[in-house]
């Protein structure tokens, strides 16, 4: 059976009706664009044309903004209390789990991952999470504290500090997990209180329109979670907008140092999670073979779309060949094939563009001198697949190596001693995660405060937790996502100082 036959079958099982048009969800009801433009989404394993979306523009921006405002400012939520937040939001992440076959099926369609990984991350792992961020809405807290002011003489001072909801967010997020990455914004920022206009990624706005349905089913008043459909002018409309206090973005380091510059203009708060080219380093001391395996699911899980995925790996000349083998010889036995088929192991990238994209690093590689040890072309005839690739023979200075892919293309380099490798692992303007292989504890604690990331992992790669924060060192970010540290970036601490 080919792919298309594939999606189309699935379709009709989930009652998903291909070319069907969905509206913005805007003050609590789907509605259509002002100027009635639409932009499809593309399945890529078919590249078949399964829904239509608004092509937003400023106007539409201006409705969910205004929505927004009117319901942080005079509505239900903003007379909420902490644990109606936090009921309704863990009535939200149970919903997900009612609707995990709808979301997961949505999620591969209009991305092209494999089912597993759609219910295991996008919906499993964004429930999970959106009933710890309800955990929070109860939890927040400021500090008393004691001034030593010494005017007028005598005089005595009661000192508090509060958190405040930052107002209303705008969330720009990606395609790579559409889901997940659109409740790592919308979660923390309900916790807090605020409210939120949502844009998520052309390619992928199914399950951000979905769930923003159901959020509503949670109990959710109209206007706090609103979804505006669109490419870059609705986002960057949305994130230069003077009536959104925050923004969170999720996505490529050249838009998210545009639109911090939008925000600094105005000197609106901003997040920002960027791409990334996260080093591995295998010691001499490793387990060659779950270094191996680590590497291969650290720049294939997701067919390599993952910011802090493993794409430049480094491992002691010692072990070189045995690693790179054991790699190679696990990417050729991945079965590509739509994400829908439970055979599959490698789903196709998430469009055509990205495709071209990748294909054109590769090409790009080949012609600098690296050669593939295994992949290196298209995989399939027809749809968005790329072979698992990886390439040796590389230099710190190709583009390759120095670039984010976000493919199923891993660099392999041999090194010799540690302070050099751990000055090449530095060696890139990115700084969002690392990992160290090792049995031995000392050398570890001696290498991890010496990379220059926001996360650091050592003999693993990938794993995320609600409970850690995530982000980025240098160009990687600004701020992080997940844990405490995400739902109070979406406050205003607030210092009382009263007279007694
Ligand atoms: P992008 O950063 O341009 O797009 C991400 C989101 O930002 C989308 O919702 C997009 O519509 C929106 N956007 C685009 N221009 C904007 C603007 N000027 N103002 C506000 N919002 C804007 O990424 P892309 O074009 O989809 O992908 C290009 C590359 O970015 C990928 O190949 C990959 O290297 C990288 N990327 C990184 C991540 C990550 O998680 N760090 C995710 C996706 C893509």
């Amino acid at each position: 059976m080919n792919p298309k036959d594939l999606s189309r079958q699935e379709l009709e099982r989930i009652g998903f009706l291909a070319e069907r048009r969905h509206g913005n969800f805007i003050d609590g009801a789907f509605c259509e664009s002002r100027s009635g433009r639409v932009l499809p989404v593309i399945d890529p394993a078919s590249e078949l044309v399964v829904a239509e979306t608004p092509d937003s523009d400023a106007a539409d921006v201006d409705a969910a903004v205004a929505a927004a405002r009117r319901a942080l400012e005079d509505s239900p939520w903003s007379r909420t209390r902490p644990a109606d937040r936090e009921r309704i939001l863990f009535r939200l992440s149970q919903l997900i789990e009612e609707h995990a076959d709808e979301l997961s099926a949505m999620e591969t369609l209009q991305s092209g991952k494999l089912q597993g990984v759609a219910r295991m991350i996008d919906v499993g792992f964004s429930a999970e999470f959106v009933r710890y961020m309800a955990g929070w809405a109860t939890k927040l807290e400021g500090s008393t504290l004691q001034p030593s002011i010494p005017f007028p003489p005598g005089a005595r001072y009661h000192s508090y500090t509060q958190r405040e909801p930052v107002g209303v967010v705008a969330a720009v997020v990606p395609w790579n997990f559409p889901l997940a990455i659109a409740l790592w914004k919308v979660a923390p920022a309900l916790a807090a209180g605020c409210t939120v206009v949502l844009k998520p990624a052309p390619e992928t706005p199914l399950t951000a329109l979905r769930v923003a349905a159901l959020a509503l089913e949670a109990g959710l008043p109209a206007g706090v979670l609103n979804v505006v459909c669109g490419g870059g002018t609705a986002g960057a409309a949305l994130c230069a907008h003077p009536g959104v206090d925050k923004v969170s973005f999720t996505g490529s380091t050249p838009t998210g140092r545009a639109i911090g510059h939008a925000a600094v203009e105005r000197l609106a708060r901003f997040t920002l999670e960027l791409g990334g080219k996260s080093p591995m380093i295998v010691l001499p001391d490793a387990d060659p073979v779950a270094a191996a395996a680590g590497a291969a699911m650290g720049i294939f899980f997701n067919q390599g779309q993952v910011c802090s995925a493993s794409s430049r790996l480094y491992v002691h000349r010692s072990l070189f060949d045995t690693v790179i083998h054991e790699v190679a010889r696990q990417a050729e036995a991945m079965r590509v094939g739509s994400g829908f088929d439970v055979t599959s192991q490698l789903g196709p990238v998430v469009s055509r563009r990205q495709f071209d994209r990748v294909m054109g690093y590769l090409e790009g590689a080949k012609r600098e001198g690296a050669s593939a040890v295994t992949g290196g072309a298209r995989a399939r005839d027809a749809g968005c697949f790329i072979q698992p690739t990886v390439l040796v023979n590389v230099k710190p200075e190709m583009t390759v190596v120095r670039e984010e892919v976000f493919g199923p293309v891993l660099v392999a380099m041999p090194f010799d001693d540690v302070e050099d490798v751990i000055r090449q692992a530095n060696d890139t303007p990115y700084g969002l995660a690392a990992s160290v292989w090792s049995q031995d504890l000392s050398s570890v604690h001696r290498i991890v405060p010496r990379l220059k990331a926001g996360t650091v992992w050592v003999n693993t790669h990938n794993m995320l937790d609600a409970n850690l924060p995530f982000g980025g060192y240098k160009q990687s970010g600004f701020g992080r996502d997940l844990g405490r540290a995400a739902v109070e970036s979406y406050t205003e601490v607030k210092s009382v100082c009263m007279s007694v």
